[in-house]
């Protein structure tokens, strides 16, 4: 019998993938609801070519577009915010959480209220909510299944392990394009250069997360709430080749790695077919034409944002919202030219500088303090320029 699933973010590069995978899987889904920012004519191509019942834009703009180009079919065409919550909220089997950045917060709650799978690929949501979103997963009975290459790694090297027998859990990161640049690049590095990632082709914003090292620091605190061994068992290596995606020692001395390509539909697969597998277009793995597989120590002078989410994940309460909120900020100034390479991560640093609200305790709180950190970079942003 075919599944439901919904796909919040289908118009970017996870949803895309996620769709590529259900278009040689036609018969297995039924798709419930595809969302998008503002990209209505591309929502409305996915909405047809998938027979969704419903598209939602977030930005109310587009509404008239989805709108028009969904005229003559039953697809129901909203928009706004509170239309992306219902949409996640009518319920799948499946859930893909694909929006970039804490806008994909309320709607992925909404999801995991209704129980079933959660594919998360949008780590922003649970580094900001963290034991909030964690704590409805219980309660709901929802199932929430990593995307993210590294997370998904570690989730496979887990089964059929107990937690209790890790001696320690090491994230990979590729180091992305600025990984041999000298602080003076690093000063000059342009938006171009920092979204043209060397292994992933990936959304501008976890490009230049990925540049900065920060998409590390929010997959070390996304562990953390996904895999609760402590942070001193969390640790980072650099591993330019991006083909161990994450491993997990034992207390014995076995390490299991997980190795795929660097294509995230071999993740999204493991997710959506889970506990079963299922086949996926990427060329095999070729380990004898890879070569050389290497490892070194991540370099925290040129790349703080490692220690900050550390820090950020030890001071807990609303720390990582803090963090992530001021770095959402922080890219968008950068991408938009307003502000150097280097300065991203220094003025999420500020932001932290700065103090934080009490701790969150349900989705409004981290909504709040997801808001005033916004206001507060933009405000630091303004004094710097
Ligand atoms: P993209 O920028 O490619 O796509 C983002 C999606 O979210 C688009 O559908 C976009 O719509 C939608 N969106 C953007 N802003 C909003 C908003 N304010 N409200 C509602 N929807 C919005 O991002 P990616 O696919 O690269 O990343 C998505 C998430 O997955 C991120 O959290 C990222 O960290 C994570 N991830 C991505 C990986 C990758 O390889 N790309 C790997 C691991 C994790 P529109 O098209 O209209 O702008």
């Amino acid at each position: 019998m075919a599944r439901t699933i919904s796909i919040l973010g289908a118009t970017g590069s996870i949803g895309t993938s996620t769709l590529d995978l259900i278009r040689r899987n036609r018969e297995d889904w039924r798709v419930v609801a595809l969302t998008a920012n503002a990209d209505a004519a591309g929502l409305a191509r996915l909405a047809r070519e998938f027979d969704a019942a419903v598209a939602v834009v977030a930005d109310e703009r587009a509404l008239m577009e989805l709108r028009e180009a969904l005229a003559g079919t039953d697809i129901k065409a909203a928009a706004g915010p509170a239309a992306l919550v219902e949409a996640a909220a009518r319920g799948a089997d499946v859930t893909v959480a694909a929006i970039v950045g804490c806008a994909g917060l309320a709607p992925t709650m909404a999801a995991i209220e209704q129980g079933g799978v959660i594919a998360l690929a949008n780590k922003e949501a649970l580094v900001s909510a963290g034991d909030v979103m964690t704590a409805a997963v219980a309660r709901h009975g929802a199932t929430l299944l990593p995307v993210d290459s590294e997370h998904n790694a570690i989730f496979q090297c887990l089964q059929g392990n107990d937690l209790a027998h890790v001696r320690s859990i090491t994230l990979t990161a590729s180091g992305g394009p600025f990984r041999d640049w000298t602080l003076d690049q690093l000063g000059r590095a342009t938006p171009a250069e920092a979204v043209k990632h060397p292994n992933w082709s990936m959304g501008a914003k976890i490009s230049v997360d990925s540049a900065t090292m920060m998409n590390k620091g929010l997959e070390f605190i996304e562990a953390f709430h996904l895999f609760p061994v402590g942070a001193e068992r969390l640790r980072v290596i650099v591993h330019p080749q991006s083909i161990v995606h994450s491993m997990v020692e034992y207390r014995d001395g076995s390490t299991l790695a997980q190795l795929g390509p660097s294509d995230m539909r071999v993740p999204i697969a493991s997710a959506l077919a889970w506990p079963a597998r299922m086949d996926t277009p990427c060329d095999p793995l070729d380990l004898a034409a890879i070569g050389g597989l290497t490892f070194r120590a991540p370099d925290e002078v040129r790349f703080p944002a490692t220690r900050l989410a550390r820090n950020a994940v030890v001071e807990g309460g609303a720390v990582p919202a803090t963090l992530n909120a001021a770095n959402e900020i922080a890219v968008a100034a950068f991408l938009d030219g307003q502000i150097s390479f280097t300065r991203i991560v220094q003025s999420v640093e500020d932001v932290l500088l700065r103090g934080v609200p009490a701790a969150p305790v349900c989705l409004d709180d981290v909504i709040a303090v997801d808001a005033e950190a916004r206001v507060r970079a933009n405000e630091l942003l303004e004094r710097v320029n």
